[in-house]
């Protein structure tokens, strides 16, 4: 069984890189971001109590996103393996998954972060809220809340994941293809 965590800012690719290693190794891909906008899309509670905070580039309580998390590995037991998207984000979260996994016999492999400056993250981001609608994408200011969000709660995660030596990263800069390459050649050495 194959889990990895994939780790990066805002814009870093993940979710374009999750599509690809979910198909190429046959694993459920769990993008805590994805979850969130399908809760507030079917407008349940979840979904009103996380837009509060997703629309001004804040994290979600953690309690709320541990527990969307773990509901969703338990409805895809048989998987091969899970690739966790966007989660976990602060060190709370990151503590909870491994008492989570451990008492399933499971573990995350590896943490692999996507490499890229603020400057090109922001430019992505706002090229993609022109074409996805997203409005935490669409101002520049939201962006960089999430940045310091990153800085601030999220980044301290390379420390906790290098102490258990499953810290990796690659560069996240150049065409879909080259970070895809230089992802499937790190995989390799796990
Ligand atoms: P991005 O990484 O590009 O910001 P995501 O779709 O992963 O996009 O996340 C969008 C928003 O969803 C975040 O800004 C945050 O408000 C919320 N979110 C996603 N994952 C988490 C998490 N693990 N903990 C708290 N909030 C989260």
């Amino acid at each position: 069984m194959i889990n990895l965590v994939l780790f990066g800012k805002p814009g870093a690719g993940k979710g374009t890189q999750a599509l690809f290693l979910k198909k190429q190794y046959n694993l459920v891909h769990i993008s805590t971001g994805d979850l969130f906008r399908n809760n507030i899309k079917r407008e349940t509670s979840l979904g009103l109590l996380a837009k509060s905070f997703m629309d001004h580039g804040d994290l979600v309580p953690d309690q709320v996103t541990i527990d969307m998390l773990e509901a969703e590995v338990d409805q895809n037991l048989q998987a091969n393996g899970f690739i966790f998207d966007g989660f976990p984000r602060t060190k709370s979260q990151a503590g909870a998954l491994d008492t989570f996994l451990s008492k399933k016999q499971m573990e995350v492999s590896a943490t692999i972060a996507l490499e890229a400056d603020d400057d090109i993250l922001i430019e992505r981001l706002l090229y993609r809220g022109k074409s996805s609608g997203r409005t935490d994408d669409q101002d520049e200011e939201k962006i960089r809340n999430r940045f310091e969000e990153y800085n601030k709660k999220t980044a301290l995660l390379r420390d906790f994941y290098t102490k258990q030596n499953k810290f990796h990263s690659i560069n996240g800069i150049g065409t879909i293809n080259e970070i895809t390459n230089r992802l499937t050649k790190l995989i390799k050495t796990l």
